[in-house]
């Protein structure tokens, strides 16, 4: 059997993934016919939206849409539809963290890839190549195949690949663009090795073949969690680091570039902040220490979750940092947070520092104004509402203003935190802000993003992290 050629994809899954992703390879691939299915019609709506409304936000990506949408790239809730159409079904799913019952708080809730198998092995009349996009415990591909060949119809055969993908939110686009490299996951069977040619023809049509990397199955899976794992492990490092840093007069800055001169160690993600957040790498970690902990190997768990427990140590250690600047009292003052998306160049808030520091100062009795150019204020309400579930969201309201700019939300304002590292931040004007500011007035930056120096001038207490202040 030779490997098949890839003529029509479908996508199930049109979120901060399935979107970019699969936008990308229409537009690399013209003569592939990409659809994109998803259950939520309201986020289909949008991806289809005549003036290219998208329900995410990704520098580039209304570009690469308004190119392929309707020439090879295609929008739908007909997922079955979708599905039988295809000669290749990326699942490219959520798989959050589960809330409730066995491993809750660490396993992954695998229900949405299960019903997406379910869906396609109950569809399916012909035989496809189905894709793992979803990030997923080691071995989740098996569960997999285990449902298609339990529910396939005569003569259809399914082959599993692992292909996981490594973008990053803000930077999607050219991420897809230039990827550092493409992994591709299949069993070591000759239909495996068959599907794998096949989709690794998809990227060579713009990713050097040097950078497609093809390997087992279970090492792709376990790859994209050991490398979110690594990622956040370097931030947790670094934040540590940043602790020591604020105790004895040392500068992050100044650590972080020596440390980074060595070739072995490299100068990237060595930045202090508040904390990592977005959906990825505290549930691919905490994902980790669910393995770990099913394998038996508690002390492997055990050095996971630290990574885990350190990020929110960080993000504690600053809100109380905050507190004790400001008299250890912050009860009826206004708090400007300046951002809510968890990074910039995204309006993704999940997992945002800037939740847990806005409920944080809610508990204290502060009044929060809150400004972010890109997520919306149902978004806000949302995430606050879910962060303290027995507040009323009335109550939440009282406490909680949302700002339609960086001036507004500082305005009478005692303290202004940098939660999200905007560059529009930069271009604030801070004389103006100190003027309209209660006195003493302060600044935390938990992103080292503003001239802590330039501050202090115009006359500002400023509080960053790992700096002397
Ligand atoms: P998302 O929540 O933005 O999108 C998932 C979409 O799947 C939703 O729109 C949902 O409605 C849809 N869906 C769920 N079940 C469905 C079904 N049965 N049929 C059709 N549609 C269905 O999630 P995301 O951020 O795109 O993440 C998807 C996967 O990719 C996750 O496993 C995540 O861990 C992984 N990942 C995410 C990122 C990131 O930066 N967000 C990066 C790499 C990998």
């Amino acid at each position: 059997m030779a490997p098949v050629k890839v003529t029509k994809i479908c996508c199930i899954g049109a979120g901060y993934v399935g979107g970019p992703t699969c936008a990308v390879i229409a537009l690399k691939c013209p003569h592939i016919q990409v659809t994109i299915v998803d259950l939520n019609k309201a986020r289909v709506d949008a991806w289809n939206s005549p003036d290219f409304k998208l329900p995410i936000y990704e520098p580039g990506l209304v570009e690469v849409v308004r190119e392929a949408r309707g020439r090879n790239l295609f929008f739908s809730t007909d997922v079955d539809k979708g599905i039988e159409e295809a000669n290749l079904i990326f699942v490219s799913v959520n798989t959050p963290t589960k809330k409730s019952g066995v491993g809750a708080g660490f396993a992954a809730d695998l229900n949405y890839v299960e019903a997406a198998t379910r869906r396609i092995a109950n569809v399916a009349t012909s035989s496809k190549i189905v894709v793992e996009k979803s990030t997923v415990p080691c071995r989740t591909a098996e569960s997999m195949r285990t449902i298609l060949e339990a529910n396939s119809k005569p003569g259809c055969r399914f082959d599993i690949l692992s292909n996981p993908e490594f973008l990053a939110e803000g930077t999607a686009i050219s991420d897809l663009f230039k990827p550092d490299r493409v992994l591709i996951g299949s069993l070591q069977t000759p239909g495996g090795r068959d599907a794998c040619q096949s989709l690794a023809a998809v990227y060579a049509n713009w990713v050097p073949k040097e950078q497609i990397l093809t390997v087992g199955l279970w090492s792709s899976e376990l790859s994209k969690l050991a490398a979110n794992a690594m990622l956040a492990q370097r931030i947790s490092s670094i934040n540590a680091l940043s602790a020591i840093c604020e105790a004895t007069g040392a500068n992050i800055d100044e650590v972080a570039n020596a440390i980074g001169y060595d070739s072995r160690i490299g100068p990237k993600f060595l930045k202090a902040s508040v904390g990592f957040g977005g959906s990825c790498f505290q549930k691919d970690i905490l994902n980790l220490v669910y393995l770990s902990e099913s394998l038996h190997l508690p002390e492997v768990a055990a050095y996971w979750r630290q990574v885990v427990e350190m990020n929110e140590h960080q993000k504690r250690r600053f809100a109380k940092r905050v507190v004790d600047t400001m008299f250890s009292t912050i009860t009826g003052k206004r708090i400007a947070v300046l951002g809510f998306a968890f990074k910039a160049d995204t309006g993704d808030t999940r997992e945002s520092a800037a939740i847990t520091l806005i409920r944080d100062f809610q508990s204290e009795k502060a009044y929060v104004n809150v400004y972010d150019p890109q997520v919306e204020d149902e978004q806000i309400w949302q995430d606050l509402q879910e962060a303290s579930p027995l507040v009323p969201l009335d109550q939440i309201k009282k406490q909680v203003t949302i700002c339609p700019s960086a001036m507004e939300a500082c305005m009478n304002a005692e303290a202004v935190v940098i939660a999200t590292e905007w560059k529009e931040f930069l271009d604030i004007d801070w004389e103006q802000v100190y003027k309209r500011m209660n006195k003493p007035a302060f600044v935390f930056d938990g992103r080292l993003l503003i001239d802590a120096e330039r501050l202090r001038k115009i006359g500002f207490q400023v509080t960053t992290i790992g700096r002397p202040n």
